[in-house]
Order: C-alpha cells, then sequence, then structure tokens
C-alpha cells in the first residue's frame, strides 16, 4: 500500500466533501459558487444506482438556485403533482394533490432514476468548480485537538492520501462515516423498518396527471410504494417491521418479495401484466439520527447526518436542503479564512432537526390507528391545504398555518384515541410498524 501526503495544506483548502449524493453535490456546488475551494471525493463513480426516486416540490427553488432545471428538462422524468394513499383491507384511499397547498405555484415535483439525477447534481457541483475526484473512499476523518482537519482518502488502486480542509463535510448517506466512527448515530426505536424494491415494466399506473403520483398503499404487511419512473417502468418497493425478515427462513429475496405483493390486492391487481426487470434489492436498519450533527471543523448533512422512514418521499429534499443550510452559513466564514463557531454548529443542528422533527411527526401518525385514522379522513380545506403544504416539502420554515394544523391535528388524534377507549370510535386498522400509539 502506497501512503502519499496530498500537498493541499490546511489552510489553503476550505472545504473536503466526503460523499457525492444529493446532499455532498448540493453542498459542493453551492460552496464552490460562493468562491470557496471544494474537494469532493466519492467512492463511487457515477452514474451509479441508487434507491430513493421520487422527490418534492419544496426542493425546485434550490434545483433553480444550482442551475440544474433545465438539465433536469430535458431528461424527461415524471411529473408528479401529488400522492395516492390507499389503505388496506378497508381500501380507504386519499390524494394529496399539491396544487391544493398553501402554495400552488410550488405544486410540482418530478420522480427519477436517481443514477441519472445524482450524475446531473455530481457533474454540476464539477462545473461550478469543486474538484471532484470519483471511485476515492474516505476511510477516516482526521482530528487534531479536538478539531476536523481532514480525512484519509482511499483511491481505487488502493493508495492512500490525506486531504487538509478548514470544513469537513460528511454527506456519505447511509453509510455514515463519521457517525461510525464517533460512536454518534442512534436508531430511532419507534421506527425500526426494513425495504425491499426493484423495478418492473408494465404495471398499471393509469393515466393523465394522476398517473404520474406515487401510490402509496398501506396494509397489514406495512407500506408499498409503486412510482412510475416512465411511460414503462415502474419502481416497486415495500416497507415492514424489519423483524419480518426473519420469516424468510432462508428463501431468496426474489421469492420472499413475490409473496409480499401476493398478499396486497392492491399491489398484486397493478403488478398482474407486469415483470421484473431488475434485482430485489434491501435496505435495512432504518430510521436513525446522530445526537451530533456537527462541530468543531465538520458538519454532517443528508443520510448521514440522519435517516427516516421514507414513506413520504423526505430523503433527498432534506440532503439537499440541510446542504444548502450548511452552505449558505459557511460561505461567509470560510471566505474570511475562518471556521463555523460552536453557534453555528448548534443553529445547524437546529435547523435540520425541525425539517425531520415535522416529517418524523406525521411518519409515526401513519402507523399509528389514530394518526392514521385521521390521515385518512377528509379534512376541512383549510386543514388540508397545510397538510399537502407540510408533505410538499415546506417543513423548515415557520408558518403560523401549519403550527395551527400540526396542534390540531394532535388534539383530534387525542380526541379519537379517547373516544376508541371509550368504545365510541373504531380507528381501523394502521400499516404494519414497529411504531405502538407514539403520536
Ligand atoms: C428504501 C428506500 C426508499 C427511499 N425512497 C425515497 C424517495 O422516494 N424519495 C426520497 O427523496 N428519498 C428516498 N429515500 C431516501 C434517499 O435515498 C436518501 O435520503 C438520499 O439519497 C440522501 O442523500 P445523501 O446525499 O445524504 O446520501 P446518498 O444519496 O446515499 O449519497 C451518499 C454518497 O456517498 C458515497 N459514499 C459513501 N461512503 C463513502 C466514503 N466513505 N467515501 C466517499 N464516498 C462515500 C456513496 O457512494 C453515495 O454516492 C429512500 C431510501 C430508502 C432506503
Amino acid at each position: 500500500m502506497e501512503t502519499t501526503m496530498h500537498s493541499t495544506q490546511q489552510g489553503s483548502l476550505d472545504v473536503l466533501v466526503l460523499g457525492g449524493g444529493p446532499g455532498g453535490s448540493t453542498v459542493a456546488a453551492l460552496l464552490a459558487m460562493a468562491g470557496c475551494s471544494v474537494v469532493l471525493c466519492e467512492k463511487e463513480r457515477f452514474p451509479r444506482f441508487h434507491i430513493g426516486e421520487s422527490f418534492l416540490p419544496y426542493n425546485r427553488p434550490l434545483l433553480e438556485r444550482l442551475g440544474v432545471v433545465d438539465q433536469i428538462q430535458a431528461m424527461g422524468f415524471q411529473r408528479k403533482w401529488g400522492a395516492r394513499f390507499v389503505f388496506e383491507p378497508s381500501l380507504e384511499s386519499v390524494h394529496l394533490d399539491f396544487e391544493r397547498g398553501l402554495n400552488p405555484r410550488i405544486a410540482q415535483a418530478f420522480h427519477a432514476r436517481r443514477a441519472d439525477f445524482d450524475h446531473i447534481l455530481l457533474q454540476n457541483a464539477r462545473a461550478k468548480g469543486a474538484d471532484v475526484r470519483e471511485e476515492e473512499s474516505a476511510e477516516a476523518v482526521l482530528f487534531e485537538e479536538g478539531r476536523a482537519v481532514g480525512a484519509r482518502i482511499r483511491r481505487a488502486d488502493h493508495s492512500v492520501y490525506e486531504v487538509r480542509a478548514r470544513l469537513v463535510v460528511d454527506a456519505t448517506g447511509r453509510d455514515g462515516l463519521m457517525g461510525a466512527q464517533l460512536a454518534l448515530r442512534k436508531r430511532d426505536p419507534k421506527l425500526r423498518q426494513a425495504a425491499l424494491f426493484s423495478h418492473y415494466e408494465n404495471a398499471e399506473m393509469g393515466l393523465g396527471k394522476e398517473g404520474g403520483d406515487i401510490l402509496v398503499v398501506g396494509g397489514p404487511f406495512g407500506w408499498f410504494w409503486l412510482i412510475p419512473l416512465d411511460a414503462k417502468t415502474t419502481s416497486v418497493g415495500v416497507v415492514f417491521p424489519g423483524q419480518l425478515m426473519a420469516q424468510r427462513q432462508g428463501r431468496d429475496l426474489e421469492s420472499f418479495f413475490a409473496e409480499i405483493i401476493a398478499s396486497s390486492p392492491t399491489v398484486s391487481h397493478r403488478l398482474r401484466d407486469a415483470q421484473r426487470i431488475a434485482p430485489v434489492r434491501p435496505a435495512a436498519d432504518f430510521s436513525y439520527r446522530c445526537s451530533a450533527m456537527a462541530g468543531d471543523g465538520w458538519a454532517m448533512v443528508g443520510d448521514a447526518a440522519c435517516f427516516l422512514d421514507p414513506v413520504f418521499s423526505s430523503g433527498v429534499f432534506l440532503a439537499m436542503g440541510s446542504a444548502q443550510h450548511l452552505a449558505d452559513l459557511a460561505a461567509p466564514r470560510l471566505r474570511r479564512g475562518q471556521i463555523l463557531r460552536p453557534a453555528e454548529w448548534r443553529s445547524y443542528q437546529r435547523f435540520l432537526t425541525r425539517g425531520l422533527d415535522r416529517f418524523r411527526r406525521f411518519i409515526l401518525a401513519f402507523y399509528d390507528p389514530a394518526g392514521s385514522s385521521l390521515l385518512r379522513s377528509q379534512p376541512p380545506e383549510m386543514l388540508y391545504s397545510a397538510a399537502v403544504t407540510i408533505f410538499a416539502g415546506k417543513v423548515f420554515t415557520r408558518d403560523p398555518r401549519i403550527w395551527f394544523f400540526e396542534n390540531f391535528f394532535d388534539m383530534a388524534a387525542g380526541q379519537k384515541r379517547r373516544e376508541a377507549r371509550a368504545g365510541k370510535a373504531d380507528l381501523g386498522q394502521p400499516p404494519a410498524s414497529d411504531a405502538m400509539n407514539v403520536v
């Protein structure tokens, strides 16, 4: 093994970003656009497969700021105007129509193959001036006197070198380099889910505007997603309590997945003429959060900091939103040759936690008998608009209408629970999970 020292000495390089997914590419592009020197090390060569294919409307302003909207439009990704939730066995159905949110101008999102979307963002970071190094894997973040000063990087040829920078950004996603190195990652005790997923051709997704919706089917197994990627291809996945993996009992993932699909009348009907065209892949160990998301000389963005059950398609939005906030806090400091101060690490963590907690509250509600019965009900238009706006991604900023809705929702869920205890209401069955009456 060859070990070399990189010529970049601490002080001359502003930012070292580890990981080139949506979080890493966004922070790298924005800091390069702000005049900072940036190196980004990504362990894979892009384009590469990644799960997480359905996006939220409130990501649009950031895509515009990054200057990638034309490239995204040129790819012809499937447009998404809403989401359809179907609950089994009752077959109750709820439609989230983003155009009925509080800001009808922020109403459209899209679905994309992540290989293409992430490649656009990574190339954009390079075009904006970041030094992007693919097939270079970060092995460890380097600390001196408690401050992060760089990272040890392994190239594809196995040679190792060090890069030193004033700010180290961990954007390594669910691999979570710093979360593991500093033992910061804590599993969410109320959301211990796993997932299986693949791609199908010829699933029945409907026509017109609603044909572009993500379909979420909640039921006794957990919940399924059906995401139309284009006219032919649909991404299909199931999220279920992690302990159910034990029921696999040696069977291959393909037959286990087929068996779970067969248990859902809605999903098996949609897939009756469809063919699986990709392997079945698993994901386990979600959700989690790091107890610290920033510190002396370092910060985490996206899945490196936290991961939530993907029922509301929040992951890419949170990754890119956290990256944007970090870049905006760090750029003025780095340009003056300074580093982030403790008050700024704390404010960054508060910002990200606010967005996470907003989504988490409704994820828990989705799995809770009272919360799920409320989500299945038809609320008055004002409350519907506030709910749709949260699910479209307005989670970082304060808005009195959203605050009112959240409080109303909590009160109404409490009321439902009391009625159920008194035998006056049947709450029906929420989708299966490890979450228990936790709203
Ligand atoms: C089953 C499932 C379904 C999901 N569905 C959705 C969805 O519909 N919509 C949505 O928005 N989100 C969804 N997500 C979440 C979404 O995938 C993530 O939130 C999103 O990818 C986070 O972006 P990121 O940049 O933080 O991390 P990633 O996209 O994971 O990027 C991290 C990058 O870091 C690289 N890397 C890792 N370790 C190292 C290292 N040591 N050195 C250098 N590079 C490294 C990786 O190769 C990768 O390219 C889903 C997730 C799962 C598990």
